[in-house]
């Protein structure tokens, strides 16, 4: 019950990482907020936290969309009374060679990755700052928010981008108890990754099998995917770590893939 009292946001939480992450901090106490584009997602996944005997509400929210955000908060407030802890997790993938990007997939690439940090950002951290409490906020990130693969250059590009919006948060939360970090995880196999998978097979002319071993898990120390798991208890860890000892780090959750 390491997060008993506190209201924990999280958004994109109706699927994958953010669903695992959301039934670990109910778990651990919290009342959760799952925000996601995908209502019917969300509500199923606070319907499960409920049976469970957790406290969870589903919220409609469009992370890019700056009054769905600022909306999507107050309901949060309006039902729980604070938002303690952010998990701004909402993403997708687009994979293609940079010259075939259009402009428009990568400002959707940007908006959902760096827009909606921003704006989710901004609305719970006026709702810690006007308490006076502190809070903690989580990016997640990704091994692409320091390393490059082909094919990712939005994803790499707005993975690499919340490090920044992390520091300058920490920074500037640091004096009211606000800290912020990044999650980096390696491969997990969400929805996200299956679709990845034959897309890869079909651009660089091999197997499904081919991509996951020689692309996907290659550098990893045991040729294993992350587990929603793995993520989820360092995301917990994060939320529930009591000081400004440790704000404005990413920590990278890869199975060796990436060491920092
Ligand atoms: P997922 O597809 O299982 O879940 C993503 C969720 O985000 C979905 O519920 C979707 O409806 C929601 N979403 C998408 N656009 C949204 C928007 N505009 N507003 C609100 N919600 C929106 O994916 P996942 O693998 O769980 O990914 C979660 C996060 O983890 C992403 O930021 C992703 O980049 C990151 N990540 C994933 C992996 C991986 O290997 N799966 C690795 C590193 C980082």
């Amino acid at each position: 019950m390491q997060l008993a009292g506190k209201v924990a946001l999280v958004t994109g939480a109706a699927s994958g990482i953010g669903k695992r992450i959301a039934e670990e901090y109910a778990r651990n106490g919290a009342a959760v907020v799952i925000a996601d584009l995908n209502i019917e997602g969300a509500s199923a996944a606070a319907k499960e936290i409920g049976e469970g005997g957790g406290k969870a509400i589903g919220v409609a929210m469009d992370v890019t969309d700056e009054a769905a955000v600022d909306g999507g908060v107050a309901e949060a407030v309006g039902k729980f009374g604070r938002v303690d802890i952010l998990v701004s997790n909402a993403g997708i993938q687009i994979v293609k060679p940079v010259e075939e990007f259009s402009l428009a997939e990568w400002r959707k690439m940007l908006a959902i990755h760096l827009d909606g940090a921003f704006l989710t950002t901004r609305a719970c951290l006026r709702d810690m700052y006007a308490r006076g409490e502190g809070g903690a906020i989580i990016y997640m990130g990704s091994v692409h928010s320091h390393l490059a693969s082909k094919l990712k250059a939005p994803y790499c590009t707005a993975k690499h981008g919340l490090l920044g919006l992390a520091r300058v948060v920490a920074k500037e939360g640091g004096p009211k108890g606000v800290r912020a970090n990044v999650i980096c995880p390696g491969f997990v196999r969400t929805p996200l990754v299956e679709k990845q998978i034959p897309e890869q097979a079909k651009t660089f002319g091999i197997s499904e099998d081919e991509v996951v071993r020689t692309i996907m898990l290659k550098d990893t120390v045991d040729t294993e995917f992350t587990t929603v798991d793995d993520v989820a208890h360092l995301a917990l860890f994060l939320a529930a770590f009591e000081s400004n000892a440790l704000t404005g780090q990413s920590i990278t959750v890869s199975h060796g893939w990436h060491m920092q």
